[in-house]
């Protein structure tokens, strides 16, 4: 069943590929955020043994950021490439299968869907697990990549409290950019919005708020071309776009990105419901898509809340979802019962003896 966006699925990706003896698999998880590893840890401990896909950026978005902190359960803060880790730990431990491998296309003509690996190699799935992410718009800028997690960051939530009576700068004239700006007034001595046009996109309510916020400066049409510092951002270099004259802040020692996020759902496009930012749209509370058997959580369905906290409950939603599906459908026996939700493997396998 195509979307409703529109567009048309496109399956010549798979023309000429013998997928005859292609591995078939009850749960394919895509994704491996804190969504993708909380869907594989609920499937893996409901026996269904998920095959789980790393793309391009194992660990998602938590792996680009240096100390998380507001994580239940880690009272000390932990780094966000080790927190990802102990998550895929925790989700291989009960059987979860990970495999590197960008699912380039799909087919979600009849089950079992097709999904196609690197272009080149087909995976059947009974259920799919869209958990696909977000990613932060990012200017390009080499400096910029290079000093990402030392002075440069897209999440003021995340790497605000390390800018303590620092000048930093956000740039962005969006809702995000307000926000981020606000945010980090709480640390911050002086926050610089730079914004490449002299009127703000954001709403008028978002606007006033930054406008009566002492600690918030505006910087107009102007663009930042490049970031400063060997180990640490130590300074940046704008352009104001009237004058065309380049100047350097050197007082700025955190530059944080608010110029959009961007869902990496396009190897669905064409199949699966999205608003017009490509974000996919799943039925009210619950994690199901316009395609039944596939279904979406974390960042790639949410542009609200956006929280490693939260894609982790979409990514258990996710997991309960596909298997009541299995179940329903007939694929598996039994729905599992809450209890065995809860038991450990040792204790399943003790009571199935
Ligand atoms: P957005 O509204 O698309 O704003 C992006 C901003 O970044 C724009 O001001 C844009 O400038 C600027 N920008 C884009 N590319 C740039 C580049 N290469 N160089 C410099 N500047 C660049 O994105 P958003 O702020 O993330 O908001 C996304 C959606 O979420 C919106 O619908 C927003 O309302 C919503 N949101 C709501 C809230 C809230 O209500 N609390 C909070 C956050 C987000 P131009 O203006 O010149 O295009």
């Amino acid at each position: 069943m195509p979307s409703s966006n529109g567009q048309t699925p496109d399956l010549s990706a798979f023309e000429g590929i013998n997928a005859s003896d292609a591995e078939m698999r009850d749960v394919v998880i895509i994704g491996t955020g804190p969504a993708g590893w909380t869907a594989a840890l609920y499937t893996a401990r409901a026996s269904l043994q998920p095959l789980v896909f790393m793309g391009p950026e194992p660990g998602g978005q938590l792996t680009t950021t240096t100390d998380v902190e507001n994580y239940p359960g880690y009272p000390e803060g932990i780094m966000g490439p080790d927190m990802m880790q102990d998550f895929q730990t925790q989700a291989e431990r009960f059987g979860a299968e990970s495999r590197y491998g960008m699912v380039t296309d799909v087919d979600f003509t009849e089950r079992p869907y097709r999904l196609l690996i690197d272009g080149e190699t087909v995976v059947h799935a009974q259920t799919v697990i869209i958990a696909t992410g977000a990613s932060a718009r990012y200017l390009g800028l080499e400096n910029e990549q290079r000093l990402l997690g030392h002075g440069v960051s897209a999440c003021a939530t995340c790497d605000g409290a390390f800018f303590r009576d620092e000048t930093v700068a956000v740039v962005g004239g969006g809702d995000s950019a307000m926000e981020e700006a606000m945010f980090l007034t709480k640390f911050a001595k002086e926050v610089r919005v730079i914004h490449r046009r002299d009127e703000l996109r954001a709403s008028q309510i978002m606007q006033e708020r930054a406008f009566d916020n002492d600690k918030i400066t505006f910087v107009w049409d102007t663009e930042v071309v490049d970031v400063l510092g060997e180990d640490q951002v130590t300074g940046i270099e704008v352009i104001n776009n009237n004058t065309e004259e380049t100047y350097v802040m050197d007082d700025v020692t955190g530059l944080f990105l608010a110029i959009g996020h961007t869902p990496n759902t396009g190897p669905f496009e064409g199949w699966i419901d999205m608003d017009e930012d490509g974000y996919i749209q799943t039925k009210p509370d619950s994690t199901y898509t316009n395609v039944s058997g596939v279904f979406a959580c974390g960042d790639a369905q949410d542009h609200v809340y956006r929280q490693a906290v939260t894609a982790a409950g979409t990514g258990c939603m996710a997991a309960i979802d596909a298997e009541r599906w299995l179940s329903e459908h007939g694929v598996i026996d039994e729905p599992r019962t809450e209890t065995e939700y809860h038991a450990t493997p040792s204790a399943a396998s003790a009571e199935a003896a």
